[in-house]
């Protein structure tokens, strides 16, 4: 079966909703299948209290031992209880599983001792007969199995009902058509082929568990956790720090029956959702009960349910808020900590400061080999514990000279391995974000068609961080033989993700990293080399497997002479104005007193408060405002907090705050709101072009045309929209109405939107809002073109994006330039450009908004 032709690649391709619909109907599929399998547990319980009854008939009550009596009495709370709570119309199964049966399916630890109590009332019964019944039971219920282990008592003390899945699946829907779903419709046809495939899946998915390298650890991992507080593991990639850990420590009751959490942090979306998934379906629960994640703006844990939780760094931040001493976690694992994000290197002071205070908190920090000496020195000699992993050797080859198109390099060579290598063996490039990614799958389709028959098929399979869920669990689906893989990534596939079946890397070298020049007050993403370390890490990837292959699109002089050894911190190459602001709502005063494993510089941080200062967040004292708490609230930077706050209450805005409010939340998925494509965007924004002005307004009209239509699937499609984004826009939007309804913001512009109502009314008001959050972010047109201000020490000279709706506006002449723009975002590629702009039409708003800012500007 050939994956080009696959209806979901060029679905995806040409933006229709294919993909999604495969994704949605996979969950369906595990859902109605972990359900089923709940079913069966109550079945076979069933099955065998039926057999048990009969014993009774043929043996009479009084003939059975004790503990006898006592199991059949439980199991027949359990079903008539299950039994009630069918007639009541709950989900029986799920219930069964969380209340009683552990992840495992046995009995949990408080009906156990129940048990155990009686059995010491009682006397317990030296007796392997009961072992015997059970066996024989056991063949009875499951027939054909030749496994004895389903369900066995351990010991004599001990009741363990060991369901043993395999079996079970077997057992009903082996050949017994009638457990599975009706077929009545073509779904419900394709939700049978799905569940197929999903048991096989979880079947491999229980068999690998044991075969990490840190399951040889399981135990004296353990013993370091109860022993230390504080214990760093350093491991390979792959070798099972992040899906495991956190496992074994729920197995070993650390959250005590439920009443503690255990936090895993994640420096990326993607990793917190992806791994959450695997965890989920490795402990049969469905994800957001037991196993959960959270990251920003989405939250997919239940309340009193969920143990484990993966989350992003960014989040437990944010939980320090609320809960100072993260009094409802056992374990916190910090993952990951070698990226050195700048949330981790706060959570890691953060934690350090009250350790002392939580004496049963216990702290892991899992790393890549890098720097886990910092981390040990920083938590006072901390003991290191090294998962040795396995490593097979890979091959390095340079380029002879430095490639000007990495891009295209990557293409050719990936090519050059399809043809020349032979199969299995799958192909990870690393790419730097999105539209790199998007422009490789696309030339790689191309040829791939060009090509036809002549070559194997490729399965192209992209991952980034605003790549759909449902989507990305495409990199980890095993490659049909005769096919191969190849998986566009970013650095998020560096030690995040592991990708079984990698042979051969691509790597061009490169990262986007985030850049912030507190002089000028600008913030980028810039694409820069990566660290040696980087390059070693993505090198290893290709060795998991067996003797793999790594391909450097940069020279062998290069790597020794142009890479820093080590990435760059992000606390010490970032705009600090958020996290100076919890720090000080967290009520840090001293901030060069804060333990961090690399200060920040002092113009670092005086820029921040002068950034905070300038926002109304801090008082002239440096003393943190009502408004700086509110912005510690809202699930948004600063900037974007104040945007919202001034919509709602400062007189010449207020009366916007709904319209500024889809607007933030548009400006917070802007990567993918528009389906790709030059031609395509530009028709679909021709409907609109002549009535906005701005990126804002157009990303408002079209929400507000969407949400006009029913938030209507269809009209996404017909207009070039990406129907799930404009979902997570919508439930973006909602969160953020809720925190300012909550801080009273709604009601406040409540009052004075009811004299306001149409658009051209709202727009100055809207554009105010957003000058008054981002002052930094204006440029002024003078002889050469757009040159940002604000900034002490000159600026820059920067242009419109093309894929701008200002830019589009001026070459159709439709608009003469304004003399100041607002701009969400600087990138540069070929020059410094300006994503997300808005024109600002009259230049008495800079010094009504913000007069203290722009008092030179007249
Ligand atoms: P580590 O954190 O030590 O790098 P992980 O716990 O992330 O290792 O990965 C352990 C194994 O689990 C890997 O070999 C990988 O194949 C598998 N794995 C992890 N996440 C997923 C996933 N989302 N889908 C499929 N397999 C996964
Ligand atoms: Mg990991």
């Amino acid at each position: 079966e050939s994956s080009i032709d696959k209806p979901s690649v060029i679905a995806e391709q040409d933006g229709s909703q294919g993909v999604d619909d495969v994704g949605e109907l996979r969950l369906l599929a595990r859902e109605r299948y972990l359900k089923d399998r709940e079913k069966l547990k109550l079945e076979v319980l069933k099955q065998e209290l039926a057999y048990q009854e009969e014993d009774i008939v043929s043996r009479g009550w009084d003939a059975l031992s004790k503990s006898e009596q006592d199991e059949i009495q439980l199991k027949r709370e359990l079903v008539a209880l299950v039994q009630d709570r069918e007639a009541h119309g709950q989900e029986s199964g799920f219930r069964l599983q969380s209340d009683y049966i552990d992840e495992e399916g046995r009995l949990d630890s408080e009906r156990k001792k129940q048990l155990l109590r009686r059995k010491e009332v009682f006397g317990v019964e030296e007796k392997s007969r009961q072992q015997v019944w059970e066996e024989q039971q056991l063949k009875h219920a499951l027939q054909a199995s030749n496994d004895s282990n389903e369900i066995r008592v351990e010991g004599s003390e001990d009741y363990d009902f060991v369901f043993d899945e395999e079996a079970m699946i077997e057992f009903t829907a082996g050949d017994d058509e009638s457990a599975l779903p009706e077929t009545h419709s073509e779904l419900d046809q394709k939700l049978v082929e799905e569940l197929d495939r999903e048991q096989t899946r979880l079947q491999i998915i229980h068999d690998t568990r044991k075969s990490l390298p840190v399951y040889k650890f399981r135990n004296p991992l353990l013993s370091a956790i109860r022993e230390h507080q504080v214990l760093i593991v350093v491991g390979e990639t792959g070798s099972g720090k992040t899906t495991q850990l956190p496992q074994y420590l729920v197995e070993e009751g650390f959250t005590q029956g439920g009443k503690f959490q255990i936090a895993c942090t994640q420096p990326r979306r993607v990793a917190a959702t992806s791994v959450a998934a695997r965890v989920a379906d490795e402990m049969d629960v469905i994800l957001g009960k037991e196993v959960g994640y959270s990251i920003r703006f989405d939250d997919k844990t239940t309340l009193d349910t969920t143990i484990l939780k993966y989350m992003t760094d960014g989040m437990l931040l944010r939980e320090f808020m609320t809960d100072p001493e993260l009094k409802k976690y056992a374990c916190i694992i910090i993952d990951e900590a070698h990226e050195r994000t700048l949330a981790t290197d706060v959570l890691l002071g953060l934690l350090k400061d009250i350790l002392p205070h939580r004496k049963d908190l216990k702290l892991i920090i899992s790393s890549a080999t890098m720097n886990a000496a910092k981390f040990a020195d920083f938590f006072y000699d901390a003991p290191i514990f090294n998962v040795p992993g396995r490593r097979f050797p890979v091959d390095i080859h340079y380029t002879l000279q430095p490639e000007a198109n990495y891009l295209n390099a990557a293409v050719t060579t990936i090519f050059q391995i399809h043809t020349t290598q032979p199969a299995p063996g799958d192909i990870l490039v690393f790419l730097t974000g999105q539209e790199e990614i998007e422009a490789a799958q696309q030339s790689l389709e191309e040829i791939a068609h060009v090509l036809g028959s002549k070559i194997k098929p490729l399965i192209i399979a992209p991952i980034y961080a605003n790549l759909p869920q449902e989507q990305q669990s495409r990199i980890f689906e095993p490659t049909p033989t005769d096919c191969r893989k190849v998986v566009l990534a970013t650095n998020i596939a560096e030690t995040s993700l592991t990708i079984d079946g990698i042979k051969f890397v691509i790597d061009p070298g490169f990262v986007k990293e985030n850049s912030y020049i507190p002089s000028t007050g600008m913030s980028q993403l810039l694409t820069v080399p990566c660290s040696r370390a980087s390059v070693d890490q993505r090198a290893g990837r290709a060795g998991r497997v067996g003797p793999g292959k790594c391909f450097r699109i940069f020279t062998k002089w290069s790597y020794y002479h142009e890479l820093e050894l080590l990435p760059k911190p992000e606390i010490l190459r970032t705009n600090l104005s958020q996290v100076v602001l919890l720090l000080m709502s967290l009520g840090v005063t001293d901030l060069l007193d804060f333990p961090l494993l690399d200060k920040p510089s002092i113009p670092a941080l005086s820029k921040a408060l002068e950034n905070l200062y300038t926002l109304g967040a801090l008082n002239s004292k440096g003393a943190i405002t009502r408004l700086g708490r509110m912005m510690c609230e809202l699930p948004c930077e600063p900037e974007f907090g104040k945007v919202l706050h001034i919509a709602a209450t400062h007189d010449s805005c207020k009366g916007s705050l709904e319209e500024v409010i889809t607007i933030v939340a548009m400006l917070h998925e802007t990567a993918s709101v528009f389906v790709q494509g030059k031609a395509d965007r530009d028709q679909n924004k021709s409907g609109i072009i002549g009535k906005v002005s701005s990126d804002h307004m157009l990303y408002l009209e079209t929400y507000n045309n969407w949400k006009d239509m029913n938030y209507s699937k269809s009209w996404c499609f017909d207009h070039k929209v990406q129907f799930k984004t404009l979902v997570r826009v919508r439930n973006i939007r909602d969160q953020l109405w809720r925190c300012c309804d909550n801080l009273g913001l709604v009601a406040v512009n409540d009052q004075a939107s009811k004299t306001l109502g149409n658009l051209e009314n709202l727009e100055p008001r809207i554009i105010k809002s957003f000058i008054a959050g981002f002052p930094s972010n204006i440029a002024k047109l003078g002889t050469s073109g757009y040159h940002t201000m604000g900034a002490r020490q000159g600026g820059v000279d920067v242009s419109v994006h093309p894929t701008s709706i200002v830019f589009q506006a001026l070459r159709k002449d439709m608009a003469k330039p304004s003399k100041f723009i607002l701009y969400q975002r600087l990138v540069l590629t070929s020059r410094e450009f300006m994503r997300d702009c808005v024109p600002i039409p009259r230049e008495e708003w800079l010094n009504e908004m913000v007069p203290h800012f722009f008092k030179s500007v007249n």
